[in-house]
């Protein structure tokens, strides 16, 4: 079905822009800047699972240079070939993301909600899972030894998401399990974006 992309999108940058800026104001307040971090956040294995932040991210991947989406394409496949083999260690890996170039992110006005969030210690009220922490990242917590004094609260973010998801997913009516690095987003897109049914893009 086709829908509205845009009238999604705005909603989802929108919320984008407020999460930056709690996240500037938890770094203002610890004095914390990723600027000269040797310890990537964009090694680790994140899962992403929503529809709607793939169509963001998929918007800035196609605003690339055709060679950089390429090189990304290529690889995200060495990526996969690689997670494959890992499955159910992904928290022992360390892989660079396929949109990382020389430590900075390519899509970085579209990356999703971890990208965003991850280094900040957190807090989120979830329907299923109850109440849950977050530490923060590596170096993060590393600085500050655990003295969290200012956290930031991700349900709300989550739960806007997850509304603007269940809307698109009505509207898209698509019921699939979502569930995808940044690699399967951009290999697979062709069997969830509108685009002609396949298989991921070999
Ligand atoms: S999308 Fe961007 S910020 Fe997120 S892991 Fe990849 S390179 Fe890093």
């Amino acid at each position: 079905m086709k829908i509205d992309r845009a009238v999604f999108m705005d909603k989802l940058f929108k919320i984008y822009g407020e999460i930056d800026r709690v996240c500037r104001d938890s770094a203002d307040y610890y004095g914390f800047s990723c600027n000269g971090c040797d310890d990537n956040c964009c090694r680790t294995v994140f899962y992403h699972y929503t529809v709607v932040e793939s169509f963001a991210l998929l918007e800035g991947f196609d605003k690339l240079p055709a060679e950089i989406r390429d090189e990304s394409m290529r690889r995200g496949r060495d990526y996969l070939r690689d997670l494959d083999k890992q499955r159910g260690k992904e928290e022992e890996l360390e892989m660079m993301c396929p949109l990382n170039y020389d430590g900075l992110c390519r899509i970085y006005e579209y990356r999703p909600l971890i990208c965003r969030i991850h280094g900040f210690p957190g807090g989120l009220d979830h329907p299923v899972k109850g109440n849950q922490s977050f530490t923060g990242c590596g170096i993060f917590n590393k600085t500050f030894q655990k003295e969290w004094t200012h956290l930031i609260d991700r349900t709300p973010f989550y739960t806007r998401i997850a509304n603007l998801e269940g809307r698109i997913r009505r509207e898209l009516d698509y019921t699939t399990r979502f569930r995808k690095t940044i690699a399967e987003m951009l290999l697979e897109r062709n069997l969830y974006d509108g685009r002609a049914p396949g298989v991921r893009d070999k």
